[in-house]
């Protein structure tokens, strides 16, 4: 194993081709945690209504959908995938983005999540080189995309995935992989607290609710990767990235959506913890 480290150090080719093949894996894995995980939690949801209104009823016997059961099928056809109709990207374009067995079209979605998702861990890669932060970053990565497109397809932010991911920041933190131990809790509580300030006071004034908890969360892990500085950089960020894609959304969609923010701030997140401190020394002038 250290040998086959030292291989990809001393070989950037070999490094690159690995972490691009590893991470279009990880990318098809991510289409199913983006695709599993919200109805993991309508059936949670709903089992948990179930039980807490009609406790005397048995609960309905749905077998438990997990990100590993039940084996992936055509959500038409219920065909099952076979191991080479799930090779990342070469699959989808082999299938001419159709089911095998009944032609019902496969969404474009998945091989570009997964093109996606090997783009942006290159990109780690080359801004890291092979060190602890490069590991690490993936994971970072890997996580924000699932979480980007899950919000974008629910407005919702699962805590099972932003909780754990504030307390890995934390955690590699208090080694000061990315930002000093201290720098690290505040960033988590200061990352909490103004979304939490700015949700309170629109609410007060519009009586609406603008945002949802999972926003302060992801925010709060942010600020636990990172660091309390980058904050305001990633909040500036996000509205700058909110608007832009706000603007193409409106008009590809005719009809008004629901709105989600937390793909905004992953994808300002993401672009602080790669350049933040360069973006703010230039802002800064120096
Ligand atoms: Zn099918």
């Amino acid at each position: 194993m250290l040998e086959l480290i030292q291989y990809l150090i001393q070989n950037p080719t070999a490094h690159y081709m690995a972490v691009g093949l590893i991470s279009l894996c990880i990318g098809s894995f991510l289409n199913v945690v983006i695709y599993r995980t919200p109805k993991m939690m309508e059936q949670e949801w709903r089992t948990d209504c179930q039980f807490l209104l009609h406790p005397e009823q048995p609960i309905i016997d749905e077998s438990k959908i997990t990100l590993s059961k039940p084996d992936s099928a055509c959500p038409k056809c219920s065909t099952p995938i076979r191991w080479y109709q799930n090779i990342p990207v070469i699959s989808w374009v082999l299938l001419r983005g159709k089911c095998g067995s009944c032609q019902n079209p496969i969404s474009i979605r998945y091989p570009l999540i997964e093109l996606l998702t090997a783009v942006c861990s290159l990109i780690i890669v080359a801004v890291f080189g092979p060190t602890v932060q490069m590991l690490f970053g993936l994971v970072l990565t890997w996580i924000l995309i699932a979480l980007t497109f899950i919000d974008f397809d629910t407005q919702l932010l699962p805590d099972r995935y932003t909780l754990p991911l504030a307390a890995l920041g934390l955690g590699i933190n208090s080694y000061a992989v990315y930002t000093s131990p201290t720098a690290s809790i505040w960033g988590y509580i200061i990352g909490f607290l103004c979304l939490w300030i700015v949700y309170y006071i629109f609410k007060i004034v519009t009586g609406k609710e603008g945002m949802g908890y999972g926003d302060f969360k992801l925010l709060a892990a942010l600020g636990a990767w990172m660091g309390p500085m980058l904050l305001p950089l990633i909040v500036l960020l996000s509205s700058l990235v909110g608007a832009i894609i706000g603007i193409i959304l409106l008009r590809i969609r005719k009809e008004n959506q629901p709105f989600a923010f937390g793909p905004y701030i992953a994808i300002a997140g993401w672009i602080a913890f790669l350049w933040g401190d360069q973006i703010m020394k230039i802002y800064l002038g120096q």
